[in-house]
């Protein structure tokens, strides 16, 4: 399959044109990395020259759009007022500086009630995202599908389109469908992918849906769970998740693989959904 864009999460340690590099190597034209430490600490300055070439290389090689991740341990709806902030303020950096690298996509996790309940959630993750959204912006902020572990808020379908009715600058606001969590959320995509999609596009509008974050699963349906297997090595399995990459409705999106393997592996994985 010609058509496909896939490519996988990258290490950021080399810098922005390495990662590009790096996806050459391994025939992806499209790729995820972390804005900063996963972890949430400060990020290194810009190196304008760096982006600069990662964008000609990126121009160059006929890329499809990029994925940046923010750092997993945001919360932009804890409890916690202190947790709150620093998410929010980490968030605005992240989107200032993704204008060097206009119009890709910025993935963040919905969040964690932490016992506030998920309506609260919901408001005061929609409530920040309008605080630190620009209309000038170009970037589109992703929400991810979650595994519902402990108290995410997400891994409904109708929480996040609850959240995107909320968000007043529309067309800057999408979705990133895992496939590792929702099928730990319990949603069935070995068996009925095409109700899972179809109740997708009811509920949230496939037209919000701009990336897949492409994964097998070590648990079972429903396991609310969120640990990664490599394609075809987990409980999702290679058949059905060569019916996703080729389904009329998802093919044209940027799949990105997070799957626990380094390049070399990566590059397996590609080689064999390429096949
Ligand atoms: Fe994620
Ligand atoms: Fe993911
Ligand atoms: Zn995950």
């Amino acid at each position: 399959m010609n058509n496909l864009h896939i490519g996988c999460h990258l290490s950021s340690g080399k810098g922005f044109y390495a990662m590009g590099k790096d996806a050459l190597k391994i025939n992806a034209d499209t790729f995820q990395f972390f804005t900063r430490n996963p972890r949430g600490s400060k990020a290194k300055d810009l190196d304008l020259e760096d982006v600069k070439k990662l964008r000609i290389l990126m121009e160059e090689n006929h890329f499809s759009s990029i994925v940046a991740h923010a750092p997993y341990t945001l919360n932009p709806c804890s409890a916690t007022e202190k947790t709150r902030i620093f998410a929010s303020e980490i968030m605005t950096d992240d989107l200032s500086r993704m204008e060097y690298l206009p119009n890709q996509y910025y993935n963040l996790h919905p969040g964690s009630h932490t016992g506030q309940g998920i309506e609260t959630g919901i408001l005061e993750t929609a409530e920040m995202l309008n605080k630190i959204i620009k209309p000038e912006q170009t970037t589109i902020v992703l929400l991810e599908t979650m595994s519902g572990k402990g108290t995410e808020i997400g891994s409904h379908f109708e929480e996040l389109a609850e959240i995107i009715s909320k968000i007043k600058l529309k067309e800057k606001i999408g979705v990133c469908l895992d496939t590792c969590h929702i099928f730990d959320g319990g949603y069935d995509i070995v068996n009925h992918l095409d109700k899972i999609i179809s109740d997708f596009d009811k509920i949230i509008g496939l037209n919000n849906l701009k990336a897949i974050h492409l994964n097998d699963s070590m648990n079972t349906l429903g396991s609310h769970k969120d640990r990664h297997a490599c394609i075809g090595k987990g409980n999702i399995g290679i058949e059905a998740i060569k019916r996703i990459i080729h389904h009329p409705k998802l093919s044209h999106l940027p799949f990105i693989l997070e799957t626990p393997n380094d390049l070399k592996g990566h590059g397996k994985e590609i080689e064999l959904l390429k096949s």
